[in-house]
């Protein structure tokens, strides 16, 4: 069975011990990839559940340094969460609601900690946001039976889709596999079920009494970053300065974007140099906004309701905080995706090239293609890429590199400040072909006509490639072959490590040859 169903099939084996068991001691909301109080489902329910009963609200968070190896957590989206959760101890405070954050080291500890802790604050009910993928799944279906077991309630919601994943499906009864029909049923289905915008309240305030009878949980610090996942002081200032955390830092970011760009997204949204996107992935990653908050603004700006229809770029954005969905809805029904199998089976036999000089130049941005570089070291200095770059780059490791997109998968999620498994893992497949809807295998992006097309002026090159910055005109998008070349070469640039035909040719027929032999 997917991971979903032993979840669902949990929570139905529990579900009479649930409707019966009282609430006693404290109801507690265990905060995931879900860090603000406005408009989270499973914290609204979980002060309800105590409301009605008169017991306070207890938030809990758990660090798990194995958990963030396991799902190579970029450092920059470590130390992000973490200021985040010194916000959100001070927002949930205001309402006298304490977070008590704890390491624990092995993931598989989780539960019983849990477990421990609800014992020690007298808790019988845990609530939370479900994650998608297939280890947290599992894991939350096995806490829900544990705790059953234990006569504790644990109570999982959807929160983190507009549209739960599972409730869409295509005319003869099956999960869509192609974003086009999907988006026209998950624009239908919203219309149809708007309350699936309405904002979610917030939590009441705690009595007054739990600041003396849980006094300790208040007086809980934020742990530093571990070991393994910590930022040089350097690195901390920036990531500080471009990317400020915390739920209302999302609600500014937004209102600024659906006051002022995202009209014009539909135009703007493909040039590197232009900031015509809404830089929001790092809080849709982390929960610092809900995707429902997300397009009910942007719905609000548009003189029609209809999310596709009215100005052309509002409905693009929509469609594009969609593809986050649909990439979530792919990861519960094809979980398989989570194991490093490509999406399509056919695709299993190619034979990548494993060249650690080339992989190692694409990381390092010294390809001598200076889109390809310019976005490298955009990655490398801001934890971020815009998604144009994140396409072309993708596409140059997989086609022109023949590399194994696994391995630029894995980069840009131990790189990337939004590493989101089911969208990272969406992009690259969709980039190699071998993805749900990619794009067709022999479609190969040439670097040069993107970086003419989408950074024409090559602002976006000049900034990240200082190497190229007294490049004049269109030498900017290849300096050797268009008389820049000594320039390059003095300021270090190197010249191109592949050439751009003749690797095509070898990716298209190294694609055949392992989808004939599949
Ligand atoms: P906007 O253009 O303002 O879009 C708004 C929101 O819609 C984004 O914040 C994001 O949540 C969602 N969105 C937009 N495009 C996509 C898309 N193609 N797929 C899924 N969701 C989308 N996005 C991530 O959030 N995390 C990742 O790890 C990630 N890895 C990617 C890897 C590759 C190879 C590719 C091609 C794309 C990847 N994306 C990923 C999608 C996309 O590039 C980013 O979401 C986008 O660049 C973020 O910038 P923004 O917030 O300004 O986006």
């Amino acid at each position: 069975p997917r991971p979903i169903e032993l979840l669902k099939a949990a929570q139905a084996d529990t579900a009479e011990h649930k409707a019966n068991t009282p609430v006693t001691g404290a109801v507690v909301h265990w905060f995931k990839m879900d860090l603000r109080t406005t408009d989270n489902t499973a914290l609204f329910c979980a002060s309800q559940k105590a409301q009605a009963a008169g017991v306070p609200l207890i938030a809990l968070y758990i660090l798990s340094p194995q958990d963030l190896e396991a799902h190579l957590t970029a450092p920059a989206r470590v130390d992000f969460m973490l200021r985040t959760l010194e916000v959100l101890k001070k927002g949930l405070a205001e309402l006298d609601v304490p977070l008590w954050v704890e390491t624990v080291e092995k993931r598989r500890e989780i539960p019983s900690r849990i477990m421990e802790l609800m014992g020690e604050w007298g808790a019988s009910h845990l609530f939370a946001n479900m994650e998608y993928e297939v280890d947290e799944l599992r894991r939350d279906a096995k806490m829900t039976r544990l705790l059953g077991e234990k006569g504790l309630v644990m109570d999982m919601l959807h929160d983190t889709c507009v549209v739960p994943p599972g409730r869409l499906t295509s005319g003869s009864g099956g999960q869509y596999a192609v974003y086009t029909p999907w988006f026209r049923t998950w624009v239908r289905h919203v219309h149809e079920n708007l309350d699936l915008l309405e904002l979610v309240e917030s939590p009441a305030r705690n009595p007054e009494s739990t600041r003396t009878k849980f006094a300790h949980l208040f007086a809980c610090p934020i742990p530093t970053a571990p070991k393994n996942k910590s930022l040089s002081k350097e690195d901390r200032e920036r990531y500080r300065a471009l990317w400020p955390a915390g739920e209302h830092e999302a609600m500014k970011r937004l209102s600024k974007f659906a006051d002022q760009a995202i009209g014009k997204y539909q135009q703007n949204r493909n040039i590197p140099s232009h900031p015509g996107t809404s830089n929001l992935s790092v809080h849709f990653a982390s929960g610092t906004l809900s995707a429902r908050t997300a397009v009910r603004t942007a719905r609000s700006r548009n003189n029609t309701k209809k999310l596709d229809g009215g100005n052309e770029g509002i409905q693009t954005w929509i469609s594009e905080v969609a593809w986050r969905d649909f990439y979530k809805h792919v990861l519960v029904q094809w979980p398989y995706i989570c194991m490093n199998k490509p999406f399509k089976p056919e695709y299993s036999n190619i034979e990548w090239s494993y060249d650690m000089e080339h992989f190692n130049a694409w990381k390092e941005g010294r390809t001598g293609f200076p889109i390809v570089d310019a976005a490298m070291r955009q990655l490398r200095s801001m934890g971020w890429m815009h998604n144009r770059c994140r396409m072309i780059v993708a596409s140059f490791l997989c086609k022109d590199l023949l590399l194994d997109w696994r391995m630029g998968e894995k980069y840009f999620m131990e790189h990337l400040v939004d590493g989101d498994f089911a969208s990272n893992n969406g992009g690259w497949g969709f980039s190699a072909s071998v993805g749900v809807d990619p794009q067709p295998y022999f479609r190969i992006f040439n670097p040069l006509l993107q970086s003419e097309k989408f950074d024409p002026d090559g602002e976006y090159i000049r900034k990240w490639v200082p190497e190229l910055k007294d490049v004049k005109g269109k030498a900017i998008h290849e300096p050797y072959g268009r008389g820049a070349g000594a320039l390059a070469s003095k300021a270090g640039y190197p010249k191109p490590i592949v050439e751009h035909k003749g690797a095509r040719e070898r990716t298209l027929a190294a694609y055949k040859r392992g989808i004939d032999s599949g």
